[in-house]
């Protein structure tokens, strides 16, 4: 049998895994040292947990553990980068580039040091998700410092082609910082081959502890410096101080060196179970995937209904945790920015179901997901007088614009 509501929700957060939790909760109880501690075993116990989990983070992304700075999450990673960029470099020149569809705490952070005096560019997106090159290129000028564009985004699962993205930044004498949370851990990462200069990643978003991160910062070729948004202790190389969460560490460590043992067969399973899904659901009419098809992260589905109400969509699929583009930030009745940037109708992006699987997810919670799906968007058609003029040959888009 089954447990109901089943997972589907692993692009918002991940079950840690079991193995993660042993490794961390000596770091709870006997070794519960501090660090920074240099005069006793006690500190030493923890700071060796600490270096060890450095080099397990850093190998994942192809740094060197001097590169990784541990912080409470990506928001705060997110932050530091933009921020600290900004202070540390803006005499050189004070316009940033970034993408309408990254998560809020990149854009928040934008929204922030452009108050300081930063000039923002929110680059749109093609309609498929994807950055055009063409664009960022003619976006870029002497005056440039950063380019912020995550690796893979949480809505849609679309990978950014980073590789040419950073050799635009570079180019041009500017940085090169992507949130990566989604794709850390699911595929390939590596900063030096896809020419990162700071990159974001989240312990709970690939099946480690809840407030704990770390942001990459680039030593060498060009060493990269970030102004610390956090001042006192001076841990973390002056750039991120206060205590270390060592149990939260170890365990976002330990979570690095799961993925990079089981990343590439995850990915193959997930790839398999994310198409059957999908598949599935495209036998519905009207429906419609969002994102391109050909740069996604493996375990990720955005499939919008049309002709069934997203609130309606969302309560008749009770069994199943999912994400909707009308789950709404701030109660409002906001439908996806993301979908929004993407040129989807409010109806459209209000209609959609994000689908994330994850490494618990099973086939037979994925059946359970399509036939579930299936007579929830059937049902709604059903009951739906839009739906029904559809059927009737009725020319909807023409009498919708006129409602509004
Ligand atoms: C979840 C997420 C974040 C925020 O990470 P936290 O560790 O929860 O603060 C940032 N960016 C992306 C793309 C995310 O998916």
């Amino acid at each position: 049998m089954i447990k109901t509501p089943i997972y589907l929700d692993n692009n918002a957060t991940t079950q840690m895994d079991p193995r993660v939790l042993e490794a961390m909760l000596p770091y709870f109880t006997e070794k519960f040292g501090n660090a920074a501690s240099r005069n006793h075993p006690y500190g030493w116990v923890a700071e060796e947990g600490v270096d060890y989990a450095r080099e397990q983070v850093a190998k994942l992304i192809g740094a060197n553990e001097k590169e990784i700075i541990f912080t409470s999450g990506a928001t705060e990673s997110d932050n530091l980068a933009i921020k600290g960029v900004y202070e540390m470099y803006k005499d050189k020149g004070n316009h940033i580039i970034t993408l309408t569809t990254e998560h809020k705490a990149v854009l928040d952070a934008c929204k922030h040091i452009e108050k300081l005096g930063a000039n923002v560019t929110y680059l749109d997106v093609e309609s498929d998700g994807l950055v055009d090159l063409k664009k960022l290129e003619a976006a870029m000028t002497p005056e440039t410092i950063l380019v912020a564009i995550m690796y893979a985004n949480n809505e849609i699962g679309v990978i950014q082609p980073v590789k040419q993205i950073s050799a635009i930044a570079h180019k041009f004498g500017a940085l090169f910082f992507t949130d990566a949370v989604q794709a850390v851990g699911k595929i390939p990462v590596n900063v030096i081959e896809d020419g990162i200069d700071l990159l974001a990643l989240s312990g709970h978003k690939m099946y480690g502890p809840k407030g704990v991160g770390a942001l990459y910062v680039r030593r060498k070729n060009p060493r990269v410096k970030v102004t610390s948004q956090m001042d006192g202790g001076g841990h973390e190389r002056g750039m991120r101080s206060g205590t270390l969460n060592v149990p939260g560490i170890v365990g976002l460590g330990k979570a690095c060196e799961l993925c990079i043992d089981e990343m590439e067969t995850e990915a193959k399973r997930l790839s398999v179970l994310r198409d059957k899904l999908e598949n599935s659901l495209n036998e519905l009419e009207e429906s419609y995937v969002n994102g391109n098809i050909n740069h996604r992260l493996p375990h990720t589905a955005n499939i919008s209904f049309k002709y069934v109400e997203g609130e309606g969509l969302m309560m008749a699929m009770k069994d199943m945790a999912v994400s909707s583009g009308s789950a709404c930030t701030s109660a409002s009745l906001e439908p996806s920015y993301v979908l929004k940037s993407l040129g989807l109708s409010d109806d459209l992006a209000h209609s959609s179901i994000r689908f994330g699987l994850g490494r618990f997810t099973t086939e037979e919670e994925v059946d359970f997901a399509i036939e579930n799906t299936k007579k929830a968007v059937l049902h709604l058609r059903e009951l739906s007088p839009l739906w029904e003029m559809f059927k009737e040959g009725i020319d909807l888009d023409s009498i919708a614009w006129a409602a509004h």
